[in-house]
């Protein structure tokens, strides 16, 4: 069976001075997760490769380099999911947790639980001696001083989210050689968020979801928009129904901009292995790994062949 991994990296207006980086970020986390696939590891373990790189990396708005809370404060979400057994863990609102995305896997395969949040996913990772990261290493100069500055401007999420200047959202979407696909999305949300809020990429069903019988999907947008049109399960919906990946993920995408007047980006997976990464937002930086080699984007339409993965 073909084995296929495609990450993104946020669909947003990337300003020029961030496009590079992120292409080489999601470049770099695609080589890594197929990297675990291409020596017979699973999807689920390679989609957390995957995404823990771009956590990792602080270009993205997940783990290292995630936006701040109006109160000036890191709150991390995250999902993964099994598509062979529809197992899924997820965290919201979690703080000094470097690898979110890791955390979400010990909920699925340590607790009777499918989400913790805050106090009690903070809690829950002392219990199981996961390893904390102060607030302060997460956050990168870039961040704090367009943080001060949407605080100057009394810039409310909306108005952030309309000027599409602050989502870098990363997720991972897998099959592997037995055909078994997952998904897992991490992020820091949305600048300037209320304390507490929770956006759709911890959610079962709207920033991800992975099913053996249909594919994996891993959304990314305006979190509220997303949520309201359970995006990533809208996806699999339309895989169900029969419909190429490229057209699930295009209806839908086009069915919430309808609906509520959103762009984002989704990536998707089938068990087949036909993938897709799609956005309606002015760029996103994708990167997809098939029989050796890897592709990558960044602008509508624009899809580039690398160099063979190694
Ligand atoms: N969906 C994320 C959120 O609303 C943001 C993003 O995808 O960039 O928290």
């Amino acid at each position: 069976m073909k084995a296929v991994l495609v990450v993104h990296g946020g669909a947003w207006a990337i300003p020029d001075e961030l496009a590079e980086a992120s292409v080489k970020g999601v470049k770099a986390a695609a080589s890594e997760g197929y990297r675990v696939l291409g020596t017979g590891g699973s999807a689920l373990d390679a989609v957390e490769k995957a995404v823990r790189a771009m956590e990792d990396n602080p270009v993205f708005d997940a783990g290292h380099g995630a936006v701040l809370n109006a109160d000036g404060e890191v709150e991390l979400d995250a999902i993964i999911m099994d598509g062979q057994t529809l197992g899924s863990g997820a965290v919201s609102c979690v703080q000094n947790i470097a690898n979110p995305v890791s955390l979400a896997r010990a909920v699925m395969e340590k607790t009777d639980h499918v989400m913790l949040t805050s106090r009690g996913a903070n809690l829950f990772a002392e219990r199981i001696g996961f390893k904390t990261a102060p607030t302060e290493t997460l956050v990168t100069a870039y961040e704090r001083r367009e943080w001060e500055k949407a605080k100057e401007y009394g810039a409310g999420v909306k108005e952030l989210f309309h000027s599409q200047l602050c989502h870098d959202t990363v997720g991972a979407v897998a099959v592997d050689s037995c055909g078994n696909v997952a998904c897992a999305t991490s992020t820091g949300g949305i600048r300037n968020k209320m304390v507490g809020r929770v956006g759709d990429s911890p959610v079962i069903g709207a920033g991800g979801y992975a099913d053996n019988r249909s594919g994996a999907v891993s959304c990314t947008g305006h979190g509220e928009s997303i949520l309201k049109v359970t995006l990533a399960r809208l996806i699999i919906f339309h895989i169900e129904q029969g419909k190429e990946v490229e057209d699930a993920v295009a209806l839908s995408l086009r069915y919430m901009d309808e609906r509520v007047h959103s762009g984002g980006g989704a990536i998707a997976v089938s068990p087949s292995g036909q993938w897709a990464a799609t956005f309606t937002t002015e760029r996103m930086a994708w990167a997809a790994a098939e029989q050796g080699t890897l592709w990558y984007g960044l602008n509508p339409q624009e899809r580039v062949q690398d160099k063979p993965v190694q």
